[in-house]
């Protein structure tokens, strides 16, 4: 079937060479080619509510469509990605940890990674003024699989509420952190109002697909242009089967 490609990046930049931990950077050069190719070959770069308008009144997937997704709230979206997006006007949304707003990346230490500054809530209100969606990373950048539910729900709807009070808007979009989840997580979302939630399981995302676990192909560091478009078109199915919550789970 027709599925839809959900793009993962995380930082994006200018970046030392490196052998390591790559997965989570984007050379920004490199990124402005891969829009530039989006852009020249016709794909249809979808926001996320577009995305839940097809597949939930099962409306025909225009061909070659994408979602752009940003993963931890980099202040270096706002300097490097947003605007090479906004040259093309493609829609992405940047998934924020409230309790990050403002601080830098600490976590990234620990594996021996420079700490970039995340974004600020002035910068949050400017991105979503330019026409960015902004969703949830959760409370806290930590695994949610390892929780129980009802905290799993608390950081859920709470990074929510905060983000929401930012932004004066609905918050609607969810990102698990590290593509941690389980069918908790899923109750969990839902129980807290997200319409659509992402995790880091590799696929094309298709109707078949629960809303709550949307699946990703993520771009690194050594993604040229020829294994962009390659990731593009290939890794449509996924490795094991996605989670889906039952009937039961939904009411
Ligand atoms: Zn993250």
């Amino acid at each position: 079937m027709n599925g839809v490609t959900i793009l993962m990046y995380h930082q994006v930049g200018k970046f030392p060479p490196m052998e390591e931990h790559r997965a989570t950077y984007c050379d920004v050069g490199r990124f402005a080619r891969q829009m530039w190719y989006l852009h020249t070959f016709g794909y249809n770069v979808l926001s996320l509510d577009r995305l839940v308008e097809i597949f939930t009144k099962h409306l025909p997937i225009p061909p070659r469509s994408v979602v752009l997704t940003f993963d931890d709230g980099y202040q270096n979206f706002l300097t490097h990605a947003a605007p090479v997006l906004k040259r093309y006007n493609f829609p992405a949304i940047v998934y924020v940890v409230p309790s990050l707003i403002g601080k830098k990346a600490e976590w990234l230490a620990l594996d021996g990674h420079p700490t970039p500054a995340m974004l600020t809530a002035d910068e949050i209100v400017q991105l979503r003024s330019m026409g960015f969606d902004i969703g949830s990373h959760n409370l806290v950048h930590e695994r949610m699989a390892e929780k129980p539910y009802e905290q799993q729900f608390h950081e859920a709807l709470e990074s929510k509420k905060a983000l929401e009070k930012i932004i004066d808007d609905e918050v609607r979009h969810f990102c698990y952190p590290y593509g941690s989840h389980n069918i908790d997580s899923l109750k969990a979302v839902q129980q807290a109002g997200y319409t659509t939630a992402v995790t880091c399981q590799r696929a094309a995302a298709t109707p078949d697909f629960d809303l709550l676990a949307l699946p990703r192909k993520a771009i690194s560091f050594g993604d040229t242009l020829p294994g962009f478009i390659f990731k593009l078109h290939t890794k449509n199915m996924p490795k094991t089967p996605p989670l889906k919550r039952t009937m039961d789970d939904k009411a």
